[in-house]
C-alpha cells in the first residue's frame, strides 16, 4: 500500500533541535494537565483528548525475568512476530528522549524501531536507515543486551513527525521503542502526572512485579529503580500499585535479595497489533 506523506520537515537534521526543545518543555508542563485551561490546552497539543488513540504497551525484553512463565510466548518474541508481520521497517539514527536529555546511561544510537509504511518518511529524510527483518530482530536483541525497556507505541502525535496527512493512513505504522528509565518521555510523563486518562494510556501486557516480603530486606531500592514511582514504603512494607505496574522489570533486576519476581497476570494476546485492536485502533503494517 502507498502512503500519502506530506512535506514538513520535522524529521530533518537541522529541525531536531526545535523538536528536543519542544519535548523538554511538554514534559516540565506535564505536572499541570489537570490544571483548568492549560490542562485540556496541552492535551490538545500532545493529542491526548480522549478520542486520541495515543497508547503503548510495555514489553519487557528480559527474558530471564519472565522464565517463569515457561509455555508462553515471550515479549521479545512478541517484538520479533511484529517485525515479521511488518511490511516496511526503519530504525531511527538517534534516540529522541536520550537526545534530549543527553543520556550519559544508555547509548543515543539505541533509537526506535518503526513498523509499517509510515516509517518510509523516516528513511526518505535521512532521519534513520531502512532495516532488513534480521537486522530489526538484531536490533531488538542490542537492546535487551543493553538492559533497555521495550515499549510497542503508537504516539498520535507522531503522524507530524511522519507527515502522514490522511486519516485512513493513521494506523500504518507502530514503534518498537528501547527505553531508559532515565530519560525516556513516556515514562516521564506518567511520572509526572496524576491524570488516570493519561496513565491508562501506558499498560503492561500482562506481567507484573510482586514483592516476596519474607525475602526483602526493605532497602528501598526498587523505589528508586521504578521509572514510574508506582513502588512506596509505609509502616515499614514495601508496596506496589499492581495497577500502575508495567512489568518493566526494573525493580526485579535491580533487587539485592531477588525478592521481586514477575507473574504473568492476564492471559497474553496472540500479537502486539491486537493489544492496540482490543483499544480501538486497528494497526495494519
Ligand atoms: S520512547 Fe524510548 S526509544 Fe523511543 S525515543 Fe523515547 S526512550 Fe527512545
Ligand atoms: S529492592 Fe528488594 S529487598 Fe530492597 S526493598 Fe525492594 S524488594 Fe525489598
Ligand atoms: S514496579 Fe517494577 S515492574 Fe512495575 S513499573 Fe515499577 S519498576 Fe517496573
Amino acid at each position: 500500500m502507498t502512503i500519502k506523506h506530506g512535506s514538513d520537515t520535522f524529521l530533518r537534521e537541522k529541525s531536531w533541535r526545535i523538536v528536543m526543545y519542544i519535548f523538554r518543555i511538554f514534559h516540565k508542563l506535564s505536572p499541570y494537565f489537570h490544571y483548568p485551561v492549560v490542562g485540556p490546552l496541552l492535551k490538545r497539543l500532545a493529542d491526548l483528548e480522549p478520542e486520541a488513540h495515543t497508547q503503548g504497551y510495555t514489553l519487557n525484553l528480559n527474558v530471564s525475568l519472565t522464565k517463569s512463565a515457561q509455555g508462553v510466548v515471550m515479549p521479545i518474541d512478541m517484538m520479533k512476530q511484529a517485525v515479521a508481520h511488518s511490511t516496511y521497517r526503519a530504525i531511527m539514527n538517534k534516540c529522541l528522549c536520550r537526545s534530549a536529555y543527553s543520556c550519559k546511561n544508555f547509548p543515543l544510537d539505541h533509537a526506535c524501531l518503526f513498523l509499517g509504511e509510515g516509517a518510509r518518511k523516516i528513511v526518505k529524510e535521512g532521519s534513520g536507515r531502512e532495516a532488513s527483518v534480521t537486522e530489526a530482530i538484531a536490533h531488538i536483541y542490542r537492546g535487551a543486551e543493553l538492559g533497555l525497556v521495550g515499549q510497542a507505541l503508537w504516539i498520535e502525535v507522531e503522524r507530524f513527525l511522519l507527515g502522514i496527512k490522511r486519516e485512513k493512513d493513521v494506523a500504518h505504522w507502530l514503534e518498537m521503542c528501547f527505553c531508559c528509565p532515565c530519560c525516556c518521555g513516556t515514562f516521564k510523563l506518567q511520572k509526572a502526572t496524576n491524570q488516570k486518562d493519561i496513565k491508562d494510556r501506558f499498560k503492561s501486557i500482562g506481567w507484573k512485579a510482586v514483592i516476596n516480603e519474607e525475602l526483602c530486606i526493605k532497602c528501598e531500592k526498587c523505589i528508586e529503580k521504578c521509572p514510574i514511582k508506582v513502588i512506596s514504603s509505609k509502616n515499614s512494607s514495601i508496596n506496589i500499585n499492581e495497577q500502575e505496574c508495567l512489568g518493566c522489570g526494573l525493580c526485579a533486576s535491580g533487587c539485592p535479595k531477588e525478592a521481586i519476581k514477575l507473574e504473568l497476570q492476564a492471559p497474553l494476546l496472540k500479537t502486539v497489533e491486537d493489544y492496540f485492536t482490543n483499544s480501538g485502533l486497528k494497526i495494519n503494517m
